[in-house]
């Protein structure tokens, strides 16, 4: 069942929806931004189960909601809801960012890859330019970040998953943007990747997914979207396999979040202090 938040007076009331939904951090970085600019924000964790998006939104809606953050599983959902897709949407066929505008039609974004795009290259310096990229994963996050990576010009983009289907569906899709190509399970590969991007759900239940180790070699980059408290199953397996460097995915989370607040509150807030909050309250956690 649905349940809604009380509406706090004066305050401008956000929200992130999806299920589960308990462990988001969207809550405390909207609040960090907010604080930036002195605006009274009242930011919720709604669950919201597959198929209920569509009401919730309405009563969203009603209660004067500026705007909403969408995550597992409700991408797609949120991308098939809204009347205005902007065109990373229309390309992913999932939005992150929801919104109404003046004529209280439902707009969305997706603010994922512009988010990777900046963690990379903003805060890690990476120049994605005639680099080779191996994308782990298939599923919603791959799609979400695949266009944005292949603007970035790389020389190729290989992407491996499980169920190689889902890679030659991406491949197919995207194959219009840039140079794209299916690693196929357990195909021969010896040749290092520059940047190796992890993408697959697996670090959820502390697995790593299958890829060739000698994609790993001293001078490959490598960045996982997930994030933990500590370091991920994926980072610690490459840093054994002697990765040059390492980043998880909290830059991102921050970056697609300001994204969000800018579509919102036409304000871009300052990602660096967030992330580095973010940074100290996981070292605490680790050693807490
Ligand atoms: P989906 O459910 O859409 O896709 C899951 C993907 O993981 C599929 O490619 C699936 O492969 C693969 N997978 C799952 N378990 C395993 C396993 N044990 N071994 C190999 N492959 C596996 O999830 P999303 O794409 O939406 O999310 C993926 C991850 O990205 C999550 O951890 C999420 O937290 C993270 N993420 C991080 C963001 C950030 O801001 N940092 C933003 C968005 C997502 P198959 O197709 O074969 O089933």
């Amino acid at each position: 069942m649905l349940r809604l938040p009380t509406r706090l007076a004066n305050a401008t009331l956000c929200a992130v929806v999806g299920t589960p939904i308990a462990h988001s951090r969207s809550p405390l970085i909207h609040r960090l931004f907010a604080e930036q600019f002195g605006i009274a924000l009242q930011y919720e964790r709604i669950e919201v189960s597959p198929g209920g998006l569509s009401d919730a939104l309405k009563a969203l809606q009603r209660l004067g909601c500026r705007g909403v953050n969408v995550t597992v599983p409700l991408k797609g959902e949120a991308a098939a809801c809204a009347v205005k897709r902007a065109a990373g949407v229309e390309l992913t066929g999932a939005a992150n960012t929801l919104w109404w505008t003046e004529a209280q039609q439902l707009a969305a974004d997706n603010t994922d890859g512009a988010g990777l795009i900046v963690d990379l290259t903003r805060h890690w310096g990476l120049n994605l330019e005639g680099k080779s990229l191996l994308v782990l994963g298939a599923g919603g996050a791959a799609a979400g970040v695949i266009p944005s990576l292949l603007a970035a010009k790389p020389a190729m983009l290989r992407i491996l998953n499980r169920d190689s289907s889902r890679a030659e569906a991406l491949v197919e899709r995207f194959k219009t943007l840039g140079p794209l190509a299916v690693l196929a399970q357990g195909a021969f590969f010896a040749e290092p990747v520059d940047i190796l991007i992890h993408t697959t759900s697996a670090g959820v239940t502390q697995r790593v997914p299958k890829f060739p180790a000698r994609a790993v070699a001293a001078t490959t980059h490598c960045y996982d979207l997930y994030y933990t408290h500590g370091t991920t199953p994926f980072l610690e397996h490459v840093r054994r396999l002697g990765a040059r460097a390492c980043r998880d995915g909290f830059g991102m989370l921050i970056e697609q979040a300001a994204a969000s607040f800018q579509r919102w509150h036409g304000l871009l807030p300052d990602t660096t202090p967030v992330l580095a909050s973010l940074r100290r309250a996981q070292a605490a956690a680790r050693t807490g």
